[in-house]
């Protein structure tokens, strides 16, 4: 297609891409890849992004990140890099904009009470539920349930997964199966989300004020780029000074992702995806950027992520989502009549119903699951 001339050797290619798995005739004025984002974007999972929880809930504050805006981020900062490394930007745009569809409401809390609920049904996994939105649950076309993506976008999308999951997957579960890698594109849309939630979530971490900037003095990366901005606008204060550090850390980690991943892809010279797949991990960061981004990971993870009153949301999250699995396992025709397994005729079917409870649930904003709580529980709501 001509107009992916521009790309590398290695980067993926609609020409030698697997393919959606129903035939389409090929788009007239935009790439298979540039399909695949705007068909994600028109999607009815896409658009319940803004209402769901990246760490803070969705009604704590307008300004916090939602899955929405973090996608969106991980968007730009992956475009950027592949733009640089002569990758395929539209694959990549694609699997950001797709890869938190199946977040449940709730953030982590939602999918880890959900996963609960689902223990004796096959469980529960966020990332395995954004490729069943895309393959499955969407409905917007004549032909075919789901969005009919391109593999590469499909297996951009399954970042992780379970040896066990990834036998039922068939070919989009090879990789897992045989230890080979997916594309630079899928690989660097992985990192490009750690780039926007590790960044992001220190600037929402202090606007809830659950973090201070006297304790991020013990992030390395933070504290040498907070001395840099002091340098450049003595006395600057409040936010100005968070922002100018802040993107002076996104800058610092997106140019040594370009320039590691590009001396690695540049020795190892992989002639197509192919070599891509065969080839251990080329998109990474240098050994001394990794540490500082596990350092401030960490920092994260003790001092926002299980903060009390973190804590306290995550905990509420856990009883509404349990609770509404519960109600709804023991009285499907609670469920509104899309989600109603037909007739039990055999065993299997408390199975099914728990996994049209889960898909239920897991596309549930935060506000609606909350509502929803209060019209099953609160005995004057309805
Ligand atoms: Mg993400």
């Amino acid at each position: 297609m001509t107009l992916e001339l521009h790309l590398a050797p290695y980067a993926a290619r609609a020409g030698a891409s697997r393919g959606r798995h129903y035939p389409e005739a090929a788009p007239l004025s935009r790439t298979e890849f540039q399909r695949d984002r705007d068909r994600i974007i028109h999607s009815t999972a896409f658009r319940r992004l803004e209402y769901k929880t990246q760490v803070f809930v969705n009604h704590e504050g307008d300004l916090f990140r939602t899955r929405l805006t973090h996608s969106l981020e991980v968007a730009q900062i992956g475009r950027s890099i592949a733009r640089n490394l002569h990758l395929n930007e539209d694959l990549v745009e694609a699997i950001a904009l797709a890869h938190d569809l199946g977040h449940t409401p709730f953030g982590h809390a939602g999918q880890d009470a959900l996963n609960a609920c689902m223990q004796a049904y096959g469980g529960f996994e966020h990332n395995l539920q954004s490729l069943r939105a895309v393959d499955r649950l969407e409905q917007h076309y004549g032909a075919f349930d789901g969005l009919n993506l391109m593999f590469e976008t499909r297996e951009g999308i399954l970042k992780h997964c379970s040896l066990a999951n990834a036998r039922e997957l068939g070919e989009l579960g090879q990789r897992f199966l045989e230890g080979r890698q997916p594309t630079l594109e899928a690989q660097l849309a992985n990192l490009a989300d750690e780039i926007a939630y590790n960044n992001h979530d220190i600037d929402d971490g202090l606007r809830s004020g659950l973090i201070t900037t006297a304790q991020l003095e013990e992030v390395d990366l933070y504290a040498r780029h907070r001395r840099q901005v002091e340098q450049v606008f003595p006395g600057i204060k409040g936010r100005r000074a968070i922002y100018e550090t802040l993107r002076r850390m996104i800058d610092v980690l997106v140019l040594d992702l370009i320039d590691t991943s590009g001396r690695l892809i540049a020795e190892r010279a992989p002639a197509n995806v192919e070599q891509v797949r065969s080839s251990a991990p080329m998109i990474r960061f240098s050994d001394t950027m990794r540490h500082e981004a596990t350092q401030l990971k960490r920092f994260l993870y003790d001092n926002l992520y299980r903060h009390y009153l973190v804590n306290r949301m995550t905990s509420k999250a856990r009883r509404i989502i349990a609770e509404l699995f519960q109600a709804f396992l023991n009285e499907p025709a609670l469920l509104p009549p899309d989600y109603q397994q037909a007739p039990a005729d055999g065993a299997g079917d408390t199975a099914a119903q728990a996994r049209k409870i889960a898909d239920y649930i897991a596309g549930m904003t935060d506000r609606y699951a909350m509502r929803e709580h209060r019209r099953l529980f609160a005995i004057d709501d309805l």
